[in-house]
C-alpha cells in the first residue's frame, strides 16, 4: 500500500517550481472510491492561485520556447524514463484514487510514457514550408511557433494519460501549461510536477493547482496570456468553456461525451464480438468516453451473441482494484451509482430485460455490478445519454442502414465499433459512420500513433497522431523582399 510519505502523493499545488498551499489554507479530501476513506488533501484553490500560475507560465515561456528543439526532445525522453522507472508506483497511486484494475492503471502508466516518448519524437519534425514565391524577388517562408501559455483542464477517469496527451504537445512545441486536475484524482495529475522537476524541466513551465472548478476554469478562460484551452470533460462543461474562450479568441481543443455504438452484423464472429465487448464496454468500469453506450446486433445474430455476452459479463471479477485478479473496480462516486440505477430503472419500466447484473454489488460502497439489458428500445435514456457506467443495453435491428442510421442518430461522435467479416460491408459501414474513430473488428483501439478525437458534439481536435501537435502551434508567413532579381 502506498503510503502518504510517498514522494509521488504530492499535497501542493506546483506554481514556479514551488509546492504550495491555497491561499486561504483551505483543502478538499480525496477518497479511495474503493473504501471510501479519505486518502489525503490537496488545495482549494481559487483566482489569484491560478494567476500566478499563468503568470509564472508567460515568464517562462519567453526562454523555454528558445530552447532548440533537441533539447526539449532530450528531456522528454527522460521524463518518458523517470515514469516507466516508477510505472509501479504510479499505477498503485492511480488505483488508490481512482479505483480501476492494478492492471488498467498499469496500462494507463504506460501510456503516458508512450505519449510523452511520441510527442519527444513528433517535436523534431514540426516542419514548414518554403512556397514558391508570385515575386521574382521575393521569398515565402511558413514556420510554426508555440503559441505560448496553454491551459489544460482534465478528468477523473484517465487522470495521467490524458495530462501526457495534453503535457506532451506543449512540451515539444515550446509552449508552456497552467494543469487543473479533476479534483477526484488529483495526485495522479500532481505527480507530474514531481516528475517534470526530477528531470530538469526548468520551473514555470508546467504548473499544477487543483480547487475550484468554476474560479480555476473562470480566470484561465478569461486571462489573455492563456492562447489555448485543451479540455477533456463532459460536452456541458465543454460548450461552458468554449464560450467563455471566446472574448479572448483562444484556440480551443475538445475532448467531450460520446455515445459509441457497437454494431454486430449476422456475418461477424461472434466470439471474437464478444471479447470486443467486453473491452468496448467494460473497461474503467464503463467510465471512459470511448466505452459503448449501445450494443445494436442483427437479429439474426441476437439471441447468440446476448447469450455469450452475458455469460462473460457474469463473470467479471468485481472488488478492489488492488486486490490482485480484480477485472472491475468500483464507480468513482455515489453520484455515478445512482445514475446508473436510474438508467436501468427507467430500461426496465419500458420493457427493457436485465439479463445479468442490474443492482449494487454485495461489496457495498459505489460497487456496481456489470450489467446485460435485453430488448432496448429507442425511448429509453441510454439512447440518447452517456451511460459512463458497466451497463450494457442490447438492441436489435433489421437491416445494415438501419445500423448506420440507429448508429448515428445521437449529437455525440466519438468512438464506433463494428463486426462483419464482409470487405463490401467494412467499407460502407465506416465510410457511413459519422464517428471521429471507427474499429472494425476491434473494441479497443487508441494508440499514440493515430489521432483520438471525436466529431460534431464530441469535439474538436485531435490527440495523438502527427495532428496532434498542431493544435499547439501557430502557423506564421514570412514574406523576404527586396532580394533583386
Ligand atoms: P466529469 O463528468 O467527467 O466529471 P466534467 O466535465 O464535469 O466531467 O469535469 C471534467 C473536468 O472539468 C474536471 O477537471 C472538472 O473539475 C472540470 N470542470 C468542471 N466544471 C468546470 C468549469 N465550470 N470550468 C472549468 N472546469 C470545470
Amino acid at each position: 500500500m502506498l503510503q502518504k510519505s510517498s514522494p509521488f502523493m504530492k499535497q501542493a499545488n506546483l506554481i514556479n517550481g514551488e509546492w504550495v498551499g491555497a491561499d486561504s489554507g483551505k483543502t478538499i479530501d480525496v477518497i479511495n472510491p474503493a473504501t471510501g476513506l479519505k486518502i489525503g488533501t490537496v488545495p482549494n484553490s481559487g483566482k489569484a492561485e491560478t494567476q500566478r500560475a499563468i503568470n509564472a507560465a508567460a515568464e517562462a515561456f519567453k526562454t523555454w520556447r528558445k530552447t532548440s528543439v533537441l533539447e526539449r526532445s532530450k528531456l522528454m525522453r527522460k521524463l518518458h524514463d523517470a515514469i516507466l522507472d516508477n510505472q509501479d508506483a504510479l499505477a498503485e497511486l492511480l488505483t488508490l484514487e481512482q479505483g480501476k484494475s492494478l492492471a488498467e492503471s498499469k496500462g494507463e502508466v504506460g501510456m503516458s510514457a508512450a505519449y510523452i516518448l511520441w510527442y519527444a519524437e513528433e517535436a523534431r519534425r514540426t516542419y514548414g514550408d518554403i512556397v514558391p514565391s508570385p515575386w521574382a524577388d521575393r521569398r515565402i517562408l511558413v514556420t510554426k511557433e508555440p503559441v505560448g501559455v496553454i491551459a489544460a483542464i482534465t478528468p477523473w477517469n484517465f487522470p495521467s494519460s490524458m495530462l501526457a496527451r495534453k503535457i506532451g504537445p506543449a512540451l515539444a512545441t515550446g509552449c508552456t501549461a497552467v494543469v487543473k486536475p479533476a479534483t477526484q484524482t488529483p495526485y495522479s495529475g500532481l505527480v507530474w510536477g514531481a516528475l517534470c522537476e526530477e528531470v530538469g524541466i526548468p520551473k514555470g513551465v508546467v504548473n499544477i493547482l487543483t480547487g475550484s472548478a468554476s474560479e480555476i476554469g473562470g480566470e484561465i478562460t478569461s486571462n489573455p496570456l492563456v492562447r489555448k484551452i485543451t479540455f477533456t470533460g463532459s460536452t456541458e462543461i465543454g460548450k461552458i468553456l468554449i464560450k467563455q474562450a471566446a472574448d479572448t479568441v483562444k484556440k480551443v481543443s475538445m475532448e467531450l461525451g460520446g455515445n459509441a455504438p457497437f454494431i454486430v452484423f449476422d456475418d461477424a464472429d461472434v466470439d471474437r464480438a464478444v471479447e470486443g465487448a467486453m473491452i468496448a464496454k467494460f473497461r474503467n468500469s464503463g467510465q471512459t468516453c470511448v466505452c459503448t453506450n449501445r450494443f445494436l446486433v442483427q437479429a439474426g445474430i441476437y439471441d447468440s451473441f446476448v447469450e455469450k455476452f452475458a455469460t462473460a459479463t457474469a463473470k467479471l471479477k468485481v472488488g478492489d482494484g488492488l486486490e490482485s485478479g480484480t477485472q472491475q473496480g468500483p464507480l468513482i462516486d455515489e453520484k455515478a451509482v445512482e445514475k446508473v440505477e436510474e438508467f436501468i430503472a427507467d430500461a426496465k419500466q419500458k420493457g427493457g430485460k436485465v439479463i445479468t447484473g442490474g443492482k449494487r454489488h454485495a461489496l457495498g460502497g459505489s460497487f456496481f455490478e456489470p450489467t446485460v439489458i435485453g430488448d432496448a428500445k429507442a425511448d429509453m435514456l441510454f439512447t440518447k445519454e452517456e451511460i459512463f457506467g458497466p451497463v450494457a443495453p442490447v438492441y436489435k435491428f433489421e437491416t445494415e442502414q438501419e445500423a448506420i442510421d440507429l448508429a448515428n442518430d445521437t449529437q455525440f461522435g466519438l468512438a464506433s465499433y463494428f463486426y462483419t467479416q464482409d470487405l463490401g460491408r467494412v467499407f460502407r459501414v465506416s465510410e457511413g459512420l459519422k464517428y471521429g474513430m471507427v474499429g472494425v473488428n476491434e473494441g479497443m483501439i487508441t494508440t499514440v500513433e493515430a489521432p483520438f478525437g471525436g466529431v460534431k458534439e464530441s469535439g474538436l481536435g485531435k490527440e495523438g497522431g502527427h495532428q496532434g501537435i498542431e493544435d499547439y502551434l501557430d502557423t506564421k508567413y514570412v514574406c523576404v523582399g527586396g532580394l533583386g532579381l
